[in-house]
């Protein structure tokens, strides 16, 4: 059976969407490739790729599509200033910000802590350079009890609100727009995929394409890929999402068909969430790189990942793969760092690329300079602790260090570090390792200099933040010694393989070690009674 319907309707082309006002940022259909080579090596009979990275408007993108119905409507069109709220590195707000620029209004960026992974930095960068204001929230659900307008939408302090993801049922009319423009491209070539693939985030893009697809006469099955936890992505939303489509469109004169659309939410790629990477979503994204296709990971790559295993599993021969991220490098403000809210800055400056520029610091760190060497670590309790290095009070200080300084880190996390930086000084140098217990010792004491008469590991988490952060504000060998404390804690943590996913880190070329967590290096050293070269001749 093909995948062209017989309708009772004549099918619809991209013109029948033309009394919807819109922008008129998105013209000429994005470009429809085929990928013959990566469609046999993954066993495909057929892969067709969607470049929707390369649409001209707004750095490219599915965003563009839209938002080039979204910002022709009201309230927008008369609004002088927009606020919207997303993850920090999410896409939405770097082409809201772009359109905010490029229309001559201002937009208010309200931004959820994720953990930052590829891509996440150069979204932000771009937002942080654009957007009128930025403000920060420690989590989604932060966000959504402090400030429910801008997910439900309205006015927010005299702003009009953009729906998360720019998902509403004007803007869900660029999608239909788009499966029109595939069916005309798949139709002119002859083409009948069983499959379309793409992700969900807030749904807009699937829904509006399945819609789309419908309307030309296309059968082919959308496949929206959850990268959004469940509550999120439930077959209720898209249902009612379809439904205040199917009203939109019966505005403009388009009636749409009775039945069902052909859509089917896959959930099985999301992995730990959000933002969150996955393995087989990393291995998708070298997969399609390696045939030309540069993918991330949040969207594309767990998009790509189901493509795969369903390939691999013979569960689909014909495919197309829609390609929705936006195109890079982003232009960047030199001074965007200073620009982000001091919380959300801080809690960037523990983050591995940082940290090799700052490990030299840790060890430039002296004993004599700090001055504070001779004070002694007593008066506490006697615990499990079974470091080799670190003394048990001072695995307590890193603890204490680290629950401040990671947020997003997890009990069983936290209890690793102090095990990590233990591990990781047994190969210092005597000199190293006497500047790290000088280091400890003085951020436990240093909380004196800030006018606390408290140890820091009797601080709430709280109050050790403001402690090392006010250390960092006073330069000098106090910064140094701050970002030698947080150099130890992330060093400790993203020791951890549970932490690597988030990076886009997918580990040693060695597997892990018997005992799980430490990678089995030995495994790249030579047999056991082996000489050395110059021994055996
Ligand atoms: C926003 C986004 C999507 C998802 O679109 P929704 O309509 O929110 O489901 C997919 N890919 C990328 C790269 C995105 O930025």
């Amino acid at each position: 059976m093909g995948v062209w319907m017989l309708r009772a309707m004549s099918p619809l082309g991209v013109a029948a969407l033309d009394r919807a006002p819109r922008l008129g940022w998105v013209d000429a259909p994005s470009p429809l490739e085929a990928a013959p080579a990566l469609a046999s090596e993954l066993g495909l009979s057929s892969l067709l790729v969607k470049r929707d990275d390369l649409l001209p408007a707004l750095l490219g993108g599915g965003k563009p599509r839209k938002l080039d119905f979204l910002l022709a409507a009201a309230p927008f069109t008369g609004a002088r200033r927009w606020a919207a709220a997303g993850a920090i590195g999410s896409g939405a707000l770097v082409a809201l910000s772009a359109a905010a620029e490029q229309l001559g209004r201002e937009l208010d960026a309200h931004l959820f802590w994720t953990e930052p992974s590829t891509g996440v930095l150069d979204n932000l960068a771009f937002t942080a350079s654009h957007a009128a204001s930025l403000t920060f929230y420690r989590s989604r659900a932060s966000l959504a009890l402090t400030r429910p307008a801008l997910l439900r939408g309205g006015v927010a302090r005299g702003a009009v609100v953009v729906p998360p993801g720019g998902t509403s049922p004007v803007g869900m009319l660029g999608f239909v727009r788009a499966g029109l423009e595939l069916a005309a491209q798949l139709r002119d070539r002859g083409e009948e995929p069983e499959r379309v693939y793409l992700p969900l985030g807030s749904a807009g893009s699937a829904v509006g394409l399945a819609m789309g697809l419908a309307l030309a006469g296309c059968g082919a099955e959308v496949r929206a890929i959850a990268v959004v936890e469940r509550p999120l992505s439930t077959r209720r939303r898209v249902d009612g999402l379809a439904r205040a489509l199917g009203a939109e469109l019966a505005r403009w004169g388009v009636e749409t068909p009775g039945a069902p659309l052909s859509l089917v939410v896959d959930h099985d790629h999301v992995g730990r969430g959000y933002a969150v990477a996955t393995e087989e979503g990393l291995a998708a994204c070298a997969a399609l790189g390696a045939a030309g296709i540069e993918v991330e990971p949040i969207y594309g790559g767990k998009a790509a990942a189901a493509l795969l295993a369903d390939a691999r599993g013979g569960r689909v021969s014909r495919a197309v793969f829609w390609h929705t991220a936006r195109r890079g490098p982003l232009p960047r403000a030199d001074d965007w760092r200073a620009r982000l809210p001091p919380a959300l800055r801080r809690r960037l400056d523990v983050t591995p690329g940082a940290l090799a520029a700052r490990r030299r610091l840790l060890l430039a760190l002296g004993v004599g300079a700090t001055g504070v060497a001779v004070a002694r670590v007593t008066g506490y309790d006697a615990d499990d602790w079974r470091g080799l290095v670190l003394s048990g009070p001072e695995s307590r200080i890193v603890e204490a260090a680290a629950e401040a300084l990671l947020a997003s880190a997890t009990a069983e996390q936290l209890r690793r570090v102090a095990l990590g930086v233990d591990a990781y000084l047994r190969g210092m140098s005597p000199r190293g390792v006497a500047e790290v217990h000088a280091l400890l010792a003085f951020v436990e004491h240093g909380t004196l200099l800030g006018g606390r008469m408290r140890r820091l590991t009797s601080l709430s988490p709280a109050e050790r933040e403001q402690v090392v952060s006010s250390l960092a504000r006073r330069g000098g060998l106090l910064r140094d010694a701050a970002r030698g404390l947080e150099d130890l804690c992330a060093l400790g943590f993203y020791q951890q393989p549970s932490t690597w996913p988030a990076l886009g880190y997918t580990g040693p070329m060695v597997g892990p070690g018997r005992r799980g967590g430490w990678p089995t290096y030995e495994a790249l050293g030579a047999p056991p009674g082996a000489l050395p070269r110059a021994a055996s001749r």
